[in-house]
């Protein structure tokens, strides 16, 4: 295989694929129109991936929404719900993936400790796998081999397949998704059957959920899959890929079988090369040694990268060289970035570089070219001298050096909780909302203007302070009792800070596919951080001055803003996170000074990051709850800090939540709140919290007496002293249409409930 990656980004360098999605969806594109978008885009990721001289071209990397629903229809796994629309193929696939009238889509969730979204295939005992006609890995492989590319089509391994899938919401209790590994495996046998007859030689299947822990049956279902799929004569050669950590004991499981080639994520779970050594199963495969970071965006060190791979040549079948996961994570292109400061270009690598540092890599290991050398050695310096002029910022290092191990102690939380009450004067059940308000299009536009240069910063200004006065206006004539300021000044959450903060950059092309049609554009992290001056005082301020109710500050968070960056990996995430939180705890006093008395840090990605593997999971969440802390323990005790959650199930961080020693946590429950407040009472959560009540990510307006009723159910886990009355979640993709009446039917139960307690 000599040099490959694991997959490309198929979103399109300029987003074509969103915009012809979305086209279509709107109507404004057929589906024929659609189809030939997608055939482009593949025939140019071909085309581009075989004249940069990679040896193995990955094929099938292309969807149309998400590889996982693409695995789902392929072996028909279509709920009964979608079926009854009685809808063409693609109009089906889409319903899944959205929803259509009163049918609700399937359940979308993180990919492993990623940004990008899957959509959890759902399963029961009755569900009939079965190949589909005209399987489309196989029709993509055709497509390929008449352009003249020889293409190695990825798939989904069969058991990540059945690990990421859900019991179907009737299915019997007991039933589990890898109870249908048989005729699943009979459907991937038919399918690399039919691949074999179209000429492929090698496949791709991909197992990263074996870099979690896994139990022994779940090991042995790794085993019988690989047994069985490597069993026929007629199948094109297999190479299994595991990514995001270290396969652990699915390695030696691996190793054992009869596939020709395994992949290893050695960027993630470098500790692996010392064990391929190890395994006799592996001296007559191929390891495909994944040593190109394909989730971050630095050059690699192709001598140490060499180095690696060298230690590994005489001890393993044959060698090959890769990126450690699909290149999905990454943008497209450097060359669309040449407002990038040039110092900090020197030490990016993108899609398209990664696969030019993989081919070098390759030639490397078969011959000794001077030219070659050269260009690793070249590589090694670049990425030397990169990391030599950093960014530094001494001031800041020895700031947090002070600051760090410190406790970071607030006073206790009892008697925070009593000089709070006492000064901001809240009701029981004090009402609120999570931050944003419905970005209008005419916010939009001023943004537009701006960058454009039509309008200047003080008309922009102006702009933004009508927006926010108008929604402290209508929070008022709705009743809330803790206002926002709305964040119409915020692109992006992320974003809006990284633009503020030193050490940070941002691209203008660098997308990313984070579900669907969605892309984010990650800033990137690359030196130390530091505050030069306040980020959000400004708007904050203005707010609290229209009103005399409590107007929250609102932050994200130090760990958020890792998680959706791009981040520095010459240090410890752990040293990143504290200067992120540095910053941050000096944006809080300073909102102090400026007279707001709450301020919220939110939090959603905390769970996010959360290690894959049990053991590491410790060590994560004593820096993530110390660089929180760190931010947020020089707050005054009558300053009340707020913290929001959402995206997950918080049951197994739990403690930790509690471990952030906020004053109060908003957390996303709509969709599942009796788990989270079951959650919450277990582990004796004590201090304020408000549990969603009601669903922002769906345009239903709710009715006060669902609301009560939800409010009932809340008062039965968390006394009402504690309890606070929000949505789930931000309100800016909502419009206003929904809102009000949304927000009305709220304040009208918070009201009610209060009353009848
Ligand atoms: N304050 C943010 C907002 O309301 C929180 C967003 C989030 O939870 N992702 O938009
Ligand atoms: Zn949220």
């Amino acid at each position: 295989m000599g040099a490959t990656v694991l997959g490309y980004p198929r979103i399109g360098p300029r987003r074509e694929l969103k915009r012809a999605v979305e086209d279509h969806w709107a109507g404004r594109l057929d589906t024929a129109g659609l189809l030939e978008v997608g055939r482009a885009l593949r025939a140019a990721t071909w085309r581009e991936l075989a004249d940069a001289g990679l040896d193995s071209v990955p094929g099938n990397t292309f969807s149309h929404y998400d590889q996982v629903l693409d695995a789902a229809v392929l072996v028909d796994a279509v709920p009964p719900r979608f079926r009854a629309l009685g809808l063409p193929p693609l109009d089906t696939y889409f319903a899944m993936a959205r929803g259509r009238d009163d049918v609700a889509p399937l359940e979308l969730t993180k990919w492993f400790d990623t940004n990008y979204h899957y959509l959890v295939p759902e399963l029961a005992p009755d569900t009939r796998l079965a190949l589909a006609d005209d399987p489309e890995p196989v029709a993509e492989y055709r497509e390929a081999a008449a352009l003249g590319v020889p293409t190695r089509p990825v798939l989904l391994g069969p058991v990540t397949f059945l690990l990421l899938a859900k019991p179907a919401p009737d299915a019997p209790d007991g039933f589990v998704p890898l109870d249908l590994l048989e005729p699943l495996l009979a459907c991937y046998a038919e399918l690399l059957e039919r691949l074999a007859d179209a000429g492929a030689d090698w496949v791709q299947l991909d197992e990263p959920a074996f870099a979690a822990d896994r139990t022994e049956a779940e090991l042995a279902a790794l085993r019988r899959a690989y047994d069985r799929l490597a069993a026929p004569r007629r199948r094109p050669r297999m190479l299994v890929a595991g990514y995001f950590g270290d396969l652990g004991p699915a390695l030696p499981v691996l190793a054992g079988t009869a596939v020709e080639a395994v992949g290893v994520d050695l960027v993630a779970g470098p500790a692996a090369a010392g064990r391929l050594a190890t395994l006799p199963g592996l001296r007559d495969k191929t390891v495909v040694a994944g040593v190109v970071d394909g989730r971050n965006v630095w050059r690699t060190d192709l001598r140490a990268a060499a180095a690696t791979c060298a230690g590994l040549l005489g001890s393993v079948g044959r060698l090959a060289v890769s990126t450690s996961c699909s290149l999905l994570h990454v943008p497209y292109d450097l060359a669309a970035e040449p407002g990038l400061d040039p110092g900090l270009r020197d030490r990016l690598a993108f899609a398209r570089q990664k696969v030019a540092e993989v081919v070098l890599l390759g030639r490397a290991l078969r011959v000794e070219e001077p030219a070659v050398t050269r260009g690793l050695a070249e590589a090694g310096e670049a990425v030397r001298r990169g990391r030599a002029a950093a960014r530094r910022d001494d001031r800041v290092r020895a700031r947090v050096a002070a600051l760090r191990g410190r406790p970071h102690e607030r006073a206790p939380y009892r008697e925070r909780a009593r000089v709070q009450r006492a000064g901001l004067g809240l009701p029981p059940l004090p009402t609120t909302t999570i931050g944003s308000f419905p970005q209008t299009a005419d916010v939009r536009r001023a943004r537009s203007a701006l960058r454009a240069g039509r309008l200047d910063q003080a008309g922009y200004n102006e702009r933004m302070r009508a927006e926010i006065a108008r929604v402290i206006a209508l929070q008022e004539r709705l009743g809330l009792d803790v206002l926002v300021h709305g964040e119409p000044e915020r692109n992006d959450m992320v974003q809006y800070f990284a633009e503020r903060l030193d050490g940070f950059a941002t691209t203008a092309h660098g997308w990313v596919q984070s579900y669907g049609s969605r892309c984010v554009r990650p800033p990137v992290l690359h030196g130390d951080v530091s505050r030069t001056e306040p980020m959000t005082v400004e708007w904050s301020a203005y707010a609290q001055s229209l009103t005399s109710r409590p107007v929250k500050g609102m932050l994200t968070g130090p760990v958020t803003l890792l998680a959706w960056s791009f981040v520095r990996d010459d240090q410890p995430l752990a040293a990143t996170a504290d200067q992120l939180a540095l910053a941050l705890r000096d944006e809080i006093r300073d909102l102090e000074a400026a007279g707001l008395r709450i301020v919220q840090v939110d939090e959603p990605a905390l769970r996010e990051l959360l290690p894959l593997r049990a053991a590491d999971r410790p060590g994560y969440l004593e820096w993530a709850i110390g660089a929180f802390r760190l931010a947020t323990s020089g707050a005054s005790a009558t300053t009340q800090l707020h913290t929001h959650l959402c995206y997950s199930e918080f049951g197994d961080v739990i403690d930790a939540i509690d471990g952030l020693d906020a004053d109060v946590t908003t957390i996303e429950a709509a969709r599942s709140r009796m788990t989270v407040l079951r959650d919450l009472r277990n582990a004796g959560f004590g201090r304020g919290v408000g549990p969603g009540v009601y669903d922002i990510h769906s345009p239903r307006v709710p009715s006060a007496e669902e609301v009560a009723e939800a409010l009932a159910e809340a008062v039965r886990s968390v006394p009402p002293e504690r309890l606070w009355v929000n949505p789930d979640c931000g309100l800016k993709t909502r419009g206003y249409a929904e809102l009000e009446p949304a927000l009305r039917a709220l304040v009208t139960a918070a009201t009610q409930t209060r009353g009848a307690l």
